[in-house]
């Protein structure tokens, strides 16, 4: 056997790729990541809201516990696995527990309430992976814990329709809500349902069938035909609503006309959590509806208790999907400001030429000059073909006769036009040139020294 035939013999390493449902960011979609953050970082700080991090991986618990095991995230979607100490582990697959475990362990109940927290983070669920559902997305959530009021439910809801007024996407949305009132009621709700289904069995779905005398609920929003068709002929929660109930989502609805937002009253909305109770809303892309749901959220007044958190304390919140997001931007064709482009590109030829570029190249990107310079050793030609693909306005030449002389060159890229500079005043011209307001200011040393 020849030695060609023997290397072909040896296994080709195989092509290393994302898993299925897990990609990249690449710079393109990193330009609507940081518009979207900027634009909830803002809209946060203004509402008082503060950023937690909760780790990716926590004990399986926070979410067995937090979401409910009888829900499809922790039942099928779930990245569980144990660590070398055999402990079980999973990668967060939604943030809500996470921060109320964090309030718990943290002690934030003796901070001023509510406490009021925002996160924007990746998260994870074995989930079938198609248009808009990927197995790591990115969301951003806002939680307010400690006080109960209808309007806190409302201040959610709006700043979830501020947050897509922003990013130039809420006239393609519908808020839809419901109130599934609290845990008593729902309980007696869930006895009704079950009531309603038992003999309807072999008209269910397998995973219907299986909910039924587990969590009821579920079946409503089932996508399946038969289940559909039981789900709209079940009894509605309304008549299961008790007094306090139905008082708290009139004041949701009130609150939601004083401000004039417009919503959809749906009572087959209960989500997918366990842990809601009271106000629900999700916003529903007005073209697929319940189908790829741009956010939701909901209050979730029993999850601290639940959790381990002594005494029953109220909290409400939503989340939505960036990944999501970002597609509706693109699809309307809404372009966001990137802070990408290079404003200089600095040419040079020869030794001297490039000893006397670093410390140039350095002070215009101190003045807020975004500068790339051409350090490898490529032709002059090759380096003006790279300033062309930068897009730069303006190209730096230094050369032998340049530095003998104590002068550099400055090229306007589109005209085609040149001129000699003395080195020492190319940073002001060129700061001019570029104009103070597009410069990239960055101002370091915004730090105080305190000594406790
Ligand atoms: P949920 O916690 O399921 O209500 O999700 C809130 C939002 O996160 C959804 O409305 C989606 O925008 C987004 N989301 C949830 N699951 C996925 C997924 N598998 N892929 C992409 N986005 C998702």
């Amino acid at each position: 056997m020849s030695d060609d035939t023997q290397e072909e013999k040896v296994a080709k390493p195989k092509k290393l790729q994302t898993p299925p449902g897990i990609h990249d960011v690449l710079p393109k979609d990193h330009e609507y990541h940081t518009f979207i953050k900027k634009v909830v970082r803002h809209r946060a700080r203004q509402a008082g809201f503060r950023r937690i991090t909760t780790p990716l991986l926590e004990y399986t618990q926070v979410f067995d516990r937090g979401i409910g095991e009888d829900t499809d995230i922790v039942e099928k979607e779930m990245y569980t696995f144990p660590d070398k100490g055999e402990r079980s582990m999973t990668l967060k697959p939604e943030g809500t527990a996470g921060v109320v475990r964090a309030y718990i362990q943290h002690g934030m109940k003796t901070w001023p309430q509510p406490v009021e927290l925002f996160y924007i983070e990746p998260h994870f669920r074995y989930d079938r992976p198609q248009k808009g559902r990927y197995r790591m997305f990115w969301q951003f959530g806002f939680e307010i814990i400690g006080e109960s009021d209808p309007a806190l439910d409302v201040q959610c809801i709006f700043l979830g329709k501020k947050i897509f007024e922003d990013l130039g996407i809420w006239d393609r949305f519908t808020l839809q809500i419901n109130n599934i009132g609290s845990a008593k009621s729902r309980e007696k709700y869930k006895e009704g349902l079950v009531n309603y289904y038992v003999g309807k069995e072999r008209s269910l779905c397998e995973s219907c069938g299986n909910r039924l005398h587990k969590n009821p609920l579920r079946l409503l929003d089932c996508k399946e035909e038969d289940c559909k068709i039981l789900a709209e002929l079940a009894p509605k929660f309304d008549q299961f609503r008790s007094k306090e109930d139905e008082e708290f989502h009139a004041k949701v609805k009130e609150f939601l006309d004083e401000l004039g937002m417009e919503y959809v009253e749906n009572d087959r909305l209960v989500r997918g959590l366990d842990y809601y109770a009271q106000t629900v809303w999700e916003y529903w892309d007005k073209n697929t509806g319940a189908q790829n749901a741009v956010g939701g959220g909901g209050r979730y007044d029993g999850l601290v208790e639940l959790m381990g958190g002594g005494e029953p304390t109220p909290a409400v919140g939503f989340a939505c999907g960036i990944d999501r997001t970002i597609l509706h931007m693109k699809d309307a064709g809404i372009k966001v400001p990137s802070k990408d482009n290079v404003h200089i590109f600095v040419a040079q030829l020869g030794d001297a030429a490039k000893k006397k570029s670093l410390p140039l190249i350095d002070q215009l990107r101190d003045r807020g000059v975004r500068t790339v310079g051409a350090l490898g050793k490529g032709s002059m030609k090759a380096q003006l073909r790279l300033a062309d693909k930068f897009a730069v306005p303006y190209t730096l030449i230094l050369g032998i006769t340049e530095v003998r002389e104590g002068t550099i060159i400055i090229r306007d890229m589109s005209k085609g036009q040149q001129k000699h500079v003395k080195m020492e005043k190319v940073v002001d011209e060129v700061v001019k040139l570029i104009g103070e307001k597009n410069l990239d200011k960055y101002t370091p040393g915004e730090v105080s020294i305190s000594k406790d």
